[in-house]
């Protein structure tokens, strides 16, 4: 049943999509076999055409942050659909959200929305060149900024999944403006950089906690030289609490990206920063971006019925499961006597078969290549786990996932890792 409803699936969806898919992690490149087909999900499960059921961590890659299906955020995109679903016309959940994020994150006083991260993050590097008059980008290796064409350089996550360096089809004179720097080692800038682009928290090579004072230091080099700097917050906003990152590391960048948790669910990206920076922006400046269905009515109604449901208590609630999820799998692995490292930064977690704290790609990188990863992945899969099909992807527990799906997770992690060793 399992192999063959996905299995038939995904032999006629390669005819027609490369790779059976729409975005390459979801092909299980990197671990093998055969992706389940989704065709359900409530709160912390997903099923499968074969009707498989599924604890899921891999929750759109932390978009949902509440759960599959959420009530709230269902009823809200299903009461916006009746009224019409695109304008091309400005609407008052567009302004509700603008007023609701630039509520939560100190220092952000004004935004754009996007239809996804990958246009918040390219929109946010042009802004930042408008801005400074100024061309080079430097980046993080195994930071990943979507897949715009200047930031596609040593880019993590998906792209690392697929061992490659870089992508095809992206020219040299669209990277040679980018320079790419190790993570947690401060880069020393110079009068021709733009922007310094960066997960306040890496979470797209694993994760990889930004070590004490980095990013302020990162800040303060920015400063030196007169270029801006970029927090892609696609991941850690609203997921590590109301002020995402910034709050969380006391550090404020100049330009922020945001992405997945806050479109509830439905495809959104937003870009923002103070109203000076702003103001480069179309139609009050010669920086321009915009989108047809940008702020989208369903998007804008999602986002806002679950932002509106993320208090501080909940963010509490969802980082003490995510630190039962990290101590249980830490437990697991030592008790099998398997060499691995569970960080975790508020509710994001991560999972590297290595003997000491990663800090870098490279170290990800080693730990990858040890290659435990795909029996882990299929052992946890075949138990009804599912966690995100890649070495390089983080764990996003969700709000729906009970202290029991979690310490059956541990459990099955315990037999699994016994089978590693
Ligand atoms: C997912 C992600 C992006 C790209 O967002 P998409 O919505 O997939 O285009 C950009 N930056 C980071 C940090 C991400 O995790």
């Amino acid at each position: 049943m399992f192999s063959q409803n996905n299995q038939a699936l995904f032999d006629r969806a390669k005819e027609v999509l490369p790779g059976g898919v729409n975005s390459p992690v979801r092909a299980f490149i990197s671990v093998g076999g055969t992706p389940y087909f989704a065709v359900r999900a409530k709160g912390s499960r997903i099923w499968d055409e074969a009707g498989t059921e599924y604890v899921d961590y891999v929750q759109s890659y932390g978009a949902s942050i509440l759960g599959h299906a959420d009530p709230q955020v269902v009823a809200a995109v299903k009461a916006a659909a009746d009224l019409g679903t695109t304008f091309g016309a400005p609407t008052k959940h567009e302004v509700e959200l603008a007023e609701l994020i630039v509520g939560w994150v100190p220092g952000l006083e004004m935004i754009r929305m996007t239809s996804s991260g990958t246009e918040a993050v390219m929109s946010a590097i042009r802004l930042a060149r408008g801005a400074t008059g100024r061309d080079k980008i430097v980046k993080f290796a195994g930071c990943y900024h979507g897949h715009a064409d200047a930031l596609l350089v040593a880019g993590g996550s998906g792209v690392a999944n697929q061992g490659l360096v870089g992508s095809a089809g992206v020219t040299e004179a669209a990277v040679a403006d980018t320079v790419v720097g190790p993570y947690n080692v401060v880069p020393t800038l110079d009068t021709d950089t733009a922007v310094l682009v960066i997960e306040p928290v890496a979470a797209n090579m694993g994760l990889v906690e930004p070590e004490p004072g980095f990013l302020q230091a990162c800040r303060d080099e920015c400063d030196r030289v007169g270029a801006l700097l970029l927090f892609d917050e696609v991941i850690t906003g609203f997921r590590l609490g109301r002020g995402g990152a910034t709050s969380w590391a006391g550090v404020t960048p100049d330009i922020w990206a945001f992405g997945k948790v806050i479109g509830g669910g439905l495809p959104v990206g937003v870009f923002g920063a103070s109203r000076g920076v702003m103001a480069n922006v179309a139609p009050l400046g010669p920086v321009y971006q915009g989108g047809t269905l940008s702020g989208n009515p369903l998007a804008t109604a999602a986002g806002l019925a679950a932002l509106g449901q993320l208090s501080d208590d909940r963010f509490a609630e969802l980082a003490t499961k995510a630190e039962r999820l990290a101590l249980g799998l830490t437990q697991a692995f030592a008790g099998a006597g398997v060499p691995a490292q569970v960080p975790r930064v508020g509710s994001l977690v991560g999972l590297f078969f290595a003997n000491e704290a990663v800090r870098n790609y490279d170290d990800a990188k080693e730990a990858a290549e040890r290659g435990l990863f795909p029996a882990f992945f299929h052992g946890m899969l075949q138990r009804g786990f599912a966690f995100a099909p890649g070495p390089y992807e983080a764990i996003f527990p969700s709000l729906a996932h009970s202290n029991e799906d979690i310490d059956r997770t541990i459990e099955a992690a315990a037999e699994v890792a016994t089978a590693l060793r």
